[in-house]
């Protein structure tokens, strides 16, 4: 299954526009993979994994065909990973879509968007922007066409289920999208039990400079993602053959992408960065 990573920055992206650390303007200066957009994943060239502020920017860079789009998975509602602008262009009157598409997300996500909705006189849900939207249970599967969406409860935004997303696909490879993250509760570290994954994405965005303790809030940092990847190894998701990427970095992470894979490399996990892709 092929997964390509169209952002992988955490909130204010890298560089921060406002921000004048001196990760932020190291990162201007160097560009390539230190310019990092808000987290966001196309997989094959009919699903995209969140909808967030740099959407509009992502489908054209990467040049995305939107008529192929068929669903979106919503992680959580936070603005990073949630702006409904480009969404609520659905509406018929302002574009025209060439189809309805599934939209899976959370009940903060669906009634923040029906509000929008009705807020910009564009309908009445998201029905009207010719969304089909789905409210996701952790551990029921979903089917739909060839996918089968396994969420996966996070442990992140307080307030809602945050999800995270295993995916597998007809030839049977899964990828596990883990951001935001947290350290999971047991329940959903049994739902990736004997899954062996082919890919698994897992989030760092506390860095490489936080104590293990502080590591294991409602984010990850670098020790804490490795301890995640070893736990899904201990469970025989991640295997020896599975490709293990970090991503979700932030501009507090205060190092260069060069020097994240530095530091991950003896731990065999590769960094994540715009364009990346993955997967047969
Ligand atoms: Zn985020
Ligand atoms: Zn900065
Ligand atoms: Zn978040």
């Amino acid at each position: 299954m092929k997964l390509r990573f169209l952002g992988s920055a955490a909130s204010e992206s890298i560089p921060a526009i406002w921000c004048e650390c001196p990760n932020c303007r190291k990162a201007m200066e160097l560009g390539g993979k230190n310019i990092r957009r808000r987290t966001s994943y196309l997989i094959e060239d009919h699903t995209l994994v969140d909808f967030g502020p740099d959407a509009n920017w992502q489908m054209k860079e990467f040049r995305i065909d939107p008529a192929k789009i068929r669903r979106i998975l919503m992680t959580h509602s936070h603005i990073d990973h949630f702006n409904p602008v480009d969404l609520l262009w659905r509406n018929g009157e302002f574009s025209r879509p060439g189809r309805r598409i599934g939209f899976y997300a959370n009940a903060r996500i669906l009634s923040e968007l029906d509000r929008r909705v009705r807020e910009g006189q564009m309908g009445e849900s998201a029905h009207s922007l010719q969304l089909d939207p789905v409210e996701p249970v952790p551990g029921v599967p979903i089917q739909d066409a060839e996918l089968t969406i396994l969420p996966v409860r996070a442990a992140h935004a307080p307030g809602e289920c945050a999800l995270n997303y295993l995916l597998k696909n007809r030839d049977e490879s899964r990828i596990l999208i883990a951001n935001d993250t947290g350290w999971w509760p047991p329940e959903s570290w049994e739902l990736l039990r004997w899954r062996p994954l082919e890919v698994a994405v897992i989030e760092i965005s506390m860095g490489i400079r936080m104590p293990y303790a502080e590591e294991r809030g409602t984010h990850l940092g670098a020790r804490a993602a490795i301890a995640f990847r070893d736990k899904l190894a201990e469970l025989g998701a991640v295997t020896a053959s599975t490709r293990v990427v970090v991503t979700h970095i932030s501009h507090h992470i205060g190092v260069t992408h060069e020097e994240l894979e530095e530091y991950f490399k003896p731990y065999g996990i590769a960094v994540g960065y715009d364009g990346l892709e993955l997967g047969r």
